[in-house]
């Protein structure tokens, strides 16, 4: 795969400058109109895209197909946007007072390679609904299904240099979104060490930023919950897509009269994760997604870690790594703090809710958690007292097109998703228009 230059960037936010004018130029049901049909032009290469993705990454056929799907969904979500982006009129003395939610111009979208499709679609969809062009540089190691979908969004009708995919290093191409003057804001997602140096970058023309970095979360199992639907559920929460998940529930923090219990459940549930060949529609879980990753996850887990048990995985080519649980483990290991991003799991018991809700806060990170209780009240107390983003009772879902996803602490700044996401592609103009002669 060719890669762009800083030219070509250069280039390409210029095209993007000036297919943003004509955009912005069309009715509002006319932009709407046209991402129903980007959203409708994904959804009928859905399958396409989503072996495209298999081929891509090593995600599971089931997963890619998710994934496409999700954004055809989040089109659809934003494609109502454009009608619906309201200023509002508020009441002054001698005149009328309003607001808009102006357009900011380009903006560049850098994304990871444990979810090419879906983070790429959280920041062009609502980015494109507010009125901006987008140029969008995947990770290096996942180009191919970012480059489909920008060929989708031409054969839909988006003006041709809307929606720009440019693939390259993320030292050249995402390094000038941030130095380029026409970039209005950016869009990270990715490690916390180059968030913060985007950030940093980004402070130099103010430029508007959003990051979604890493996390370190908690799955919280208290003594009355549903042990069983805990532990049956708790390997899907970190070991989904290999553990190459921001939201990984990497963390078990059991309570300490069930913890017993609740490891002899997690052992069967563990090593029934089928891990194999990610286009086998059976295979939860695929490879990682190359030779070096796989070399950082295993250093987390040097000989001599307090393994507990771990699943299987096929011995033939991929970059393997078994489901792999550690206990007991110091809070302060370096596995109980870093970010693994992958499937390697930490198990430690508490004993109370303040005990609990004290480790799970225990961390730079603030991204998703989950809370197992069958008690109405603390399952509240505790998703209050948590410090993070994305918290779910009973259930590993904390990621809906509908509702806000972002972090707190170093997990990241501003919220992706949800009825609001839009508005963070925009700047609010205020208007004031005399009514009355001075
Ligand atoms: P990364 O280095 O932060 O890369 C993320 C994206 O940023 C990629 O597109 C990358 O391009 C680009 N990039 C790298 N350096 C850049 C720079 N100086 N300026 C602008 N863009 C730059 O993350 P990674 O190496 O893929 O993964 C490392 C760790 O990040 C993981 O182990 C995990 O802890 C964390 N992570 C978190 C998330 C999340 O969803 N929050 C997602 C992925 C990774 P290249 O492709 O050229 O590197
Ligand atoms: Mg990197």
């Amino acid at each position: 795969m060719a890669m762009c230059t800083e030219d070509d960037t250069d280039q390409a936010i210029a095209r993007a400058v000036r297919a943003q004018r004509s955009w912005n130029a069309l009715a509002p049901a006319d932009r709407a109109r046209l991402l129903r049909r980007f959203a409708e032009a994904v959804d009928a290469d859905r399958e396409h895209l989503a072996w495209l993705e298999v081929q891509n990454s090593g995600h599971t056929i089931g997963n890619a197909r998710g994934e496409a799907g999700n954004v055809r969904d989040v089109l659809h979500y934003y494609s109502a946007a454009p009608e619906r982006l309201f200023g509002r009129q508020i009441p002054v003395a001698g005149g009328v007072n309003a607001t808009f939610q102006e357009p900011l111009g380009v903006v560049g979208v850098i994304v990871p390679w444990n979810f090419p499709m879906p983070i790429a679609a959280w920041g062009f969809a609502p980015a494109l609904a507010a009125g901006n062009a987008v140029v969008l540089k995947p990770a290096e190691l996942t180009p191919l299904t970012a480059i489909r979908i920008g060929e989708l969004a031409l054969e839909a009708g988006l003006p041709e240099g809307l929606l720009q995919v440019l693939p390259g290093q993320g030292a050249v191409v995402g390094q000038r979104f941030v130095t380029h003057p026409d970039v209005g804001k950016v869009v990270f997602t990715g490690s916390t060490q180059v968030g913060k140096s985007i950030m940093a970058g980004c402070s130099e023309q103010v430029k508007r930023v959003t990051l979604e970095l890493g996390g370190k979360s908690a799955n919280i199992v208290f003594a009355d919950a549903d042990l069983e639907r805990a532990a049956a559920t708790a390997p899907y929460g970190v070991f989904d897509n290999a553990g190459q998940d921001c939201c990984a529930r990497s963390r078990i923090l059991v309570q300490r009269a069930v913890y017993e219990r609740f490891m002899d459940l997690l052992e069967p549930a563990v090593r029934g994760v089928v891990v194999g060949d990610p286009s086998d529609e059976k295979t939860e879980m695929g490879p990682l997604i190359s030779a070096q990753h796989r070399a950082r996850v295993a250093a987390h887990v040097p000989d001599g870690a307090p393994v507990a048990f771990r699943g299987e995985h096929p011995s033939g080519p991929g970059f393997w790594y078994p489901p792999t649980v550690l206990a007991p483990v110091d809070l302060d290991d370096p596995v109980f703090a870093e970010e693994v991003f992958g499937p390697v799991v930490a198990v430690v018991p508490f004993d109370d809710e303040a005990d609990a809700v004290r480790i799970a806060n225990r961390t730079d990170y603030g991204l998703s958690g989950s809370i197992w209780t069958r008690d109405v009240g603390r399952a509240l107390r505790v998703s209050r007292a948590v410090q993070a983003g994305n918290l779910s009772v009973n259930s590993h879902a904390s990621v809906r097109y509908s509702t806000p996803f972002g972090g707190f602490k170093q997990s990241g700044l501003g919220r992706e998703l949800g009825p609001d996401a839009v508005d963070a592609f925009t700047e609010t103009k205020n208007v004031f228009i005399a009514t009355e002669p001075d």
